[in-house]
């Protein structure tokens, strides 16, 4: 099966699921390692996103990221108003 790159510019249509987390998967072990969230923060966003209505396939709706990606990057946070990565209670 061709692995067929994908870009920044490539429509849904143009790329499967799978590439898409593969590419995510790359952009993730390309970000050095100091700007990047530790496992254990990274998998505390990933369990916020996934009980929130704005996570759509992987995407958030609100900023229109992979939240896999975003949740990777340290100084990252999460673009609702509340901020649901940070906010108490
Ligand atoms: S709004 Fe925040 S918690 Fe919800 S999916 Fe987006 S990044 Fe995740």
């Amino acid at each position: 099966m061709e692995n067929k790159k994908i870009c920044y510019k490539c429509l849904l249509e143009d790329f499967d699921e799978n590439a898409a987390l593969l590419t995510v998967r790359e952009m993730i072990n390309a970000m050095p390692a100091e700007n990047r969230a530790d496992e254990k923060e990274y998998r505390r966003r990933l369990d916020i996103c996934k009980n929130c209505d704005s996570l759509i396939s992987g995407t958030c709706v609100k900023c229109g990221c992979y939240v896999e990606l975003r949740a990777a990057g340290k100084n990252r946070s999460c673009p609702d108003i509340h901020d649901r990565w940070n906010r108490e209670g």
